[in-house]
């Protein structure tokens, strides 16, 4: 037995009408004690460590779980998982977990589940509405808000290690797109989809007759989530891809594989799992406890030692059905039915067996990953390779705009009580209708996605969402009539430009039609419809007001935007240039459109990614000491910022080094590379101090890239070039396969690294 769920606390502070422990036939709760005894506590880890002992297990699981976990308070906590740690850690190890609705998260909490390395899943059902359907507070409040506030916390670098990802429960009345973008809003690391609990005796209700809604529903999200790439692993989903390729589903709602999973109540007595409290009352009993039991006498208990049996424990239906390697009978308390127990398909076959067929036929890119996969194998080793083709750089776009569109789909709930924001969200939601191209084009904006970061967090204004849509508008050649906000004496248009009014701050009414834009009666010229900026690089600003980010043509039909007056592209290290001239404007974009046509002649391959991932360069403020320095970021996918630099080479060697860090920033953002827990950090030969494993990792995938251009380039500077770069990934790549910090997925993309390296000689 792996994995032990500890009912820490019996009660809880909401009171979710869809709830197994409160609202279904089992109301053993009553009975319980409201917490677990510390003595409880040292017993089931006695229990566990004795088990894992005799039984040489590598891994045991411990879910701290309720009720409301968080009820026990910071304090016993603390003392819970110390004892667990201190008891169990010396014999198996331990993952840690807790499952809560969020609800009474705070700091303090966060700090113990960082201190003893518990991961924390919470629970939420979509956006407001979704979330309000079932899962509020007794007084029939929202519990919404406090959920997000939660998820902020964990999604804080502080914290972000005990982020486990995001439970949510499928309610038909909700439209599932929604939910999903609202899901991926929270950047999880996972996502789980939990059926509804039904029995034969309470079936799930079908609206209208349709004979497979909750397969329809999840499908919806499988079709979407492809197309986006996968940017999240959703467990469901995930688990039957698993089943697909010949590999176990690590699941118990799907596959055959046994229960390996045992619940111990706050009194120390142990169930079976917690669903089953859904079939009748007493359903989950074992009359067994942890005093006077060992895990071995629960394991024999008849109901759970059937549970461990596979296709012989299914009915005959499910054993004679083709997809039973698949479903395995979905979730065991789905299946009763008074009468004859257990022993039925799940009350949601017809739903399992479609859901079944099409995710596991359903070509995914590239073949079906592994669980904790959300980019395909051939996508990482691609990218590993170095350069990437440009399909790789693509898939690492469609995850940016996926995650731009799922944060902008939050925010627009917060819209609806800001007048000037409620106006943009409907323009926008309006055009991205009518015209997709264009509000696709100012999404994909690197700032866009910064802005949304930062207001989702509580650090930007909402009502730069009309400047979003303003922009869209003006792309897409149509009339609108809009307030958008002034700061900083300017009206921002992102991939566009600003516009400079007679105010610091305020809000102004902006008309825009065919392309131009007005302003209290106004023309300005800014014919920036179509898919194109129609503007000269060398533009000086001019009386009209408007100041045009200025096109960078790097060939291949594609432009990128010099950036100088994005109010969110201070998102760097070192400072932004202010508003250039026109002469320097020119001077930049040709020297970019030149370092581009330079990537592309010397045929290094990293021409592809440049084009496709670069949307915008940001120039920097020259250092005092004359060094070049550049820079990318994360939050702002697409963009590179770099100091002036005296010739092309140079300029090209720095937007590949950049570009790679934004690749990198793209698949973090999607696949566990390395354990983030994992505090250690690595002495590297490029800079003085030591690195955590991320800051390693983005120096040998960038050096990588530099040496890969230099060894190309002619003459014995070059050359020193090239071998110093190539020694600095070398070792830097050594040292990281040797810590053992890696992950499956980043074990794959080092070795893949070290054959590009390797193959050079
Ligand atoms: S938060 Fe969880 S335990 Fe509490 S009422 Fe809701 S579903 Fe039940
Ligand atoms: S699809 Fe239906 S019959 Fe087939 S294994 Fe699943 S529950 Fe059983």
């Amino acid at each position: 037995m792996t994995q032990y769920v500890l009912k820490l606390v019996s009660r809880c502070d909401l009171a979710c009408d869809h709830c197994y422990v409160y609202e279904h036939p089992d109301q053993s709760w009553r009975r319980q004690p409201r917490m677990m005894a510390p003595a409880t506590v040292t017993a089931v880890a006695d229990r566990i460590a004795e088990h894992a002992a005799a039984h040489r297990l590598d891994v045991v699981r411990v879910v701290l779980h309720g009720g409301e976990p968080l009820l026990a308070g910071a304090a016993r906590l603390d003392a819970t998982a110390a004892t667990l740690r201190r008891v169990i850690d010396p014999v198996v190890r331990l993952d840690l977990r807790m499952q809560s609705n969020g609800v009474l998260l705070t700091p303090a909490t966060c700090d113990v589940l960082v201190a003893h390395d518990v991961k924390v899943g919470i629970s939420l059902d979509g956006d407001r509405a979704a979330n309000d359907r079932h899962r509020r507070h007794a007084n029939g409040a929202s519990s919404h808000r406090q959920v997000l506030r939660a998820l902020s916390l964990l999604r804080s670098p502080a914290y972000r290690s005990s982020y486990a990802g995001i439970l949510c429960t499928v309610d038909l009345a909700n439209d599932p797109i929604r939910v999903y973008e609202a899901l991926l809003a929270e950047e999880p690391p996972h996502v789980d989809f939990l059926l509804p609990h039904a029995n034969w005796d309470s079936p799930p209700g079908r609206p209208d007759g349709v004979a497979t809604p909750y397969a329809d529903w999840l499908l919806a999200i499988h079709r979407r989530w492809l197309a986006d790439g996968r940017p999240v692993p959703i467990r469901l989903l995930e688990s039957l891809l698993s089943t697909a390729s010949g590999h176990g589903s690590h699941s118990e709602a799907v596959g055959l594989g046994p229960a390996d999973l045992v619940v111990v109540e706050a009194d120390g007595t142990f169930e079976q799992v917690d669903s089953l409290k859904s079939a009748y009352d007493g359903a989950a009993a074992t009359g067994l406890d942890v005093f006077r039991h060992g895990v071995d006498d629960a394991a024999a208990h008849p109901a759970i030692a059937v549970r461990q049996t596979g296709l012989a424990g299914l009915c005959a239906t499910c054993r004679a059905c083709p997809v039973v390697g698949h479903c395995g009978g979905g979730l065991y308390a789905h299946r009763y039915r008074a009468g004859n127990g257990f022993d039925n398909p799940s009350v949601y076959c017809p739903d399992l067996l479609k859901l079944v067929r099409v995710v596991t036929t359903t070509p995914v890119a590239d073949g079906p990953a592994r669980p904790t996969d959300s980019l395909s194998p051939r996508v990482l080793d691609d990218l590993a390779a170095g350069p990437g083709t440009a399909g790789s750089a693509e898939q690492l776009a469609a995850v940016h705009l996926a995650l731009v569109r799922a944060l902008l789909v939050a925010l627009s709930e917060r819209a609806a009580g800001d007048p000037v924001a409620a106006d943009g969200w409907r323009l926008l939601v309006h055009l991205d209708e009518a015209h997709p191209d264009a509000v696709r084009t100012v999404l994909a904006h690197p700032f866009v996605r910064r802005w949304a970061r930062r207001c989702r967090d509580g650090a930007a204004e909402l009502s730069y969402l009309a400047c979003v849509a303003a922009a869209a508008a003006v792309r897409a050649r149509v009339r609108a009539d809009l307030p958008v906000p002034v700061r900083d004496g300017v009206v921002s248009l992102p991939t566009l430009g600003a516009l400079a009014v007679d105010a610091e701050r305020g809000v102004v009414r902006l008309v825009t039609d065919d392309g131009d834009v007005r302003l209290a009666g106004r023309r300005v010229t800014a014919d920036a419809g179509g898919d194109h900026v129609d503007g000269d690089p060398a533009r000086e600003d001019g009386p009209d007001g408007w100041l045009p980010v200025r096109p960078v043509r790097v060939g291949g039909g594609r432009q990128l935007l010099l950036e100088d007056t994005d109010p969110h592209r201070d998102c760097y290290d070192l400072p932004v240039e202010p508003r250039l001239s026109g002469a320097a404007a020119l001077r930049w974009t040709r020297q970019v459109e030149r370092a581009v046509r330079r990537i592309d002649a010397e045929a290094t391959g990293y021409g592809a990614g440049v084009r496709t991932l670069l949307r915008a360069v940001v120039p920097l403020r020259a250092e005092p000491t004359g060094r070049f320095r550049s820079a990318a970021a994360g939050t702002a996918f697409g963009a590179v910022a770099v100091t002036a630099v005296p010739d092309d080479a140079t300029l090209a060697v720095l937007l590949v080094h950049e570009v790679q860090h934004l690749k990198l920033s793209a698949v973090l953002d999607v696949c566990d590379l390395f354990d983030r827990d994992d505090p250690r950090t690595l002495g590297v030969p490029w800079r003085d101090d030591p690195r955590p494993v991320e800051g390693v990792l983005h120096g040998v995938y960038a050096h990588l890239a530099v040496a890969d251009v230099w060894r190309r380039r002619p003459g014995p500077a070059a050359e020193g070039h090239f071998r110093r770069y190539r020694a600095w990934t070398d070792g830097a790549l050594d040292a990281l396969l040797d810590l053992g910090v890696l992950t499956a997925a980043g074990e794959r993309f080092a070795r893949g690294m070290r054959t590009a390296v390797d193959g050079w000689s």
